[in-house]
C-alpha cells in the first residue's frame, strides 16, 4: 500500500488527536500534533514575560523566535511522541487551560505560522503521516491524499476538553473551558493568515453522536477507499 498524507483539521477539542494518533499507531504511521507546537510558542512566549492577560509584546516574541526549539520524542509506554521546548519535555505543561487562553492569539502571528508551517511539512516530507490541526488540509499539506474536517458542538466539545482538564487535577469550570472553546473557534476562523476553513475537498464528520470507534472505523475505511483509489 502506498503512503498517503493524512491532514485532520477542525473546531478545537473536537477529540482530532486522540483519533489521529489511534490511526496512525494502526497504519505505523507518524503522528504529528500542530497544534502543540503553537502550544509550545505559547508556552515560551509566558515563561518569558512576552505574554500575560495584561500584555502581548508581539515583536518581543517575533525577535525571539529563532531561540524557539521544538522536537518530538516518540514516548513507548505512552504509544506517541511527546513534544519538547529547547530539550525539556513540556507535553503537560502546553496543555493548561492558561495555555489554551493564549495560543490563538500567539496562533494569528504570520512570523509564528510561517515558522511551524516550515517544520510541519519537513516532518510530512515522507508521507506516511497524521497531522491534525486547523491549516492543515488548506495550507501545510494542500496536496495531502486525504483531508478530513471534524466538528461537533460547542457544548460537547466543551464537556469533553473540562473531563481531560478535570482528569489532569486543573480546578477549571466549565463555563471557562466553553468560554475558551468559543473564543478560540472564533479566533481560529477569523484570523487574516490561514483560517480555519474547511479545505473543498475535505470529508466532513460530525463526531457529537459518535464514539471512538466508530470515528476510528469511519476514518480507516476513508483511508482504504484513499488507497485503492491511487494505487
Ligand atoms: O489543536 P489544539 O487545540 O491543541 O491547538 C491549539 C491552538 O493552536 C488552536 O486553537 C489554534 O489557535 C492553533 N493552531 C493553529 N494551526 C494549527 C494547529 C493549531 O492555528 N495547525
Amino acid at each position: 500500500m502506498k503512503k498517503i498524507t493524512i491532514a485532520i483539521d477542525g473546531f478545537s477539542s473536537t477529540g482530532k488527536s486522540t483519533v489521529a494518533k489511534q490511526i496512525a499507531k494502526h497504519l505505523g504511521y507518524v503522528y504529528v500534533d500542530s497544534g502543540a507546537m503553537y502550544r509550545a510558542v505559547t508556552y515560551y512566549a509566558m515563561q518569558q514575560g512576552i505574554i500575560d492577560s495584561n500584555h502581548f509584546n508581539v515583536d518581543g516574541l517575533v525577535a525571539n523566535l529563532d531561540d524557539i526549539k521544538i522536537s518530538f520524542k516518540f514516548n513507548n509506554s505512552l504509544g506517541f511522541a511527546e513534544v519538547y521546548l529547547n530539550g525539556t519535555n513540556i507535553e503537560n505543561d502546553i496543555r493548561t487551560l492558561e495555555v489554551s487562553n493564549f495560543v490563538s492569539k500567539v496562533a494569528e502571528i504570520s512570523k509564528v505560522r510561517q515558522l511551524l508551517v516550515k517544520q510541519q511539512q519537513k516532518l510530512g516530507k515522507d508521507k506516511g503521516v497524521v497531522m491534525d490541526g486547523r491549516d492543515i488540509g488548506t495550507v501545510v499539506f494542500p496536496n495531502a491524499e486525504l483531508k478530513l474536517f471534524m466538528t461537533a458542538s460547542a457544548e460537547t466539545r466543551a464537556e469533553r476538553r473540562f473531563s481531560e482538564l478535570i482528569e489532569r487535577g486543573e480546578a477549571v469550570s466549565y463555563e471557562a473551558v466553553l468560554k475558551n472553546v468559543q473564543e478560540r473557534d472564533f479566533i481560529d476562523s477569523n484570523r487574516e493568515d490561514s483560517p480555519l476553513v474547511i479545505a473543498e475537498d475535505a470529508i466532513e464528520i460530525d463526531n457529537s453522536n459518535m464514539s471512538l470507534q466508530e470515528q476510528f472505523d469511519k476514518i480507516l475505511q476513508l483511508v482504504n477507499i484513499t488507497q485503492e483509489s491511487i494505487e
